[in-house]
């Protein structure tokens, strides 16, 4: 049968994924950050991306892994690229999509080929935006946005790699819908700094709502919580060891409570002496 109406990219996949129904398979055009990548066989890929309009997208990537690849280096974890993509953009789980073209635009993975903690903090990055983005294909742009903007920050390196990781990790839950109540009690509202914290109550909390096995953290912790969610990195990078590694904990913690499991990489993260200037430039 003649398609009736023929166009520049656009070609039909007899038999496509779900079944002998033949279906279209379009090409658009998107820029993406790469969260994963999987071997597929001797040469190919299968490419985790966070794309900036059709959110999560799963995609072959062919011949990627032979020597001659012009595509190989552009598609390691962490990079900023530019695609085409062959697929179907409209019909979420429709299945793999297949990678056509690939530029790079900011591959950000090299910056941490040597840096362990930084590696193991963008690590932390992908894995939360890839949970965070369950559905396939269902248009994500805020986390996109935070995704791209901390791995570019962990490039940039001017700030501590587990300040960058909170600060995305508190924003991400915040638009989730569970970011840690911390100007005001998790349970009645009451306004003010709370001394007292409850993962399961939501964070910070007042002495009458308090939960029994609340955490009581240094108020410092609270305010750097805060300054991470703002934005504030004058406080932030003044922070001190002590109370960036309470921050972590607590922010972990508050993660891994609305997640379903903990995610692998966090444990992994080093967490230990800060660099000697703090992080700060
Ligand atoms: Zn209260």
């Amino acid at each position: 049968m003649r398609d009736p109406e023929p166009s520049r990219g656009r070609v039909v996949v007899p038999g496509g994924d779900n079944g002998p129904v033949p279906y279209r398979r379009q090409l658009y055009r998107d820029d993406a950050v790469v969260l994963r990548v999987q071997k597929l066989g001797e040469s190919d890929r299968i490419i985790t991306l966070l794309t900036r309009r059709h959110g999560r997208v799963r995609a072959v990537a062919r011949g990627v892994r032979r020597t001659t690849s012009r595509y190989g280096a552009r598609l390691e974890p962490f990079g900023h690229v530019d695609l085409q993509l062959a697929g179907d953009p409209q019909r979420p789980g429709a299945g793999l999509q297949a990678i056509a073209q690939v530029e790079g635009i900011d591959l950000y993975g090299k910056h941490f080929l040597a840096d362990y903690p930084r590696y193991t903090a963008a690590s932390a990055v992908a894995e939360t935006a890839e949970r965070l983005t369950p559905v396939e294909q269902e248009p994500a742009l805020r986390i996109f946005q935070l995704s791209l903007g901390a791995l570019r920050a962990l490039a940039a390196g001017e700030h501590a790699g587990t300040l960058v990781l909170d600060a995305y990790l508190l924003r991400a839950m915040g638009v989730a819908g569970w970011a840690p109540a911390l100007t005001e009690c998790a349970v009645c509202g009451t306004g003010g700094r709370h001394r007292a914290f409850s993962v399961p109550a939501g964070g910070a909390v007042c002495g009458d709502c308090r939960p029994p096995g609340a955490a009581h953290p240094a108020p410092a912790t609270i305010d750097l919580m805060a300054a991470l969610t703002s934005g504030d990195w004058r406080v932030a990078d003044a922070a001190e060891g002590a109370t960036r590694r309470e921050c972590s904990g607590l922010v972990a913690a508050h993660l891994q409570w609305h997640l379903e499991r903990g995610l692998r990489s966090l444990p992994l993260v080093d967490r230990g002496t800060p660099p000697p200037d703090g992080g700060v430039q």
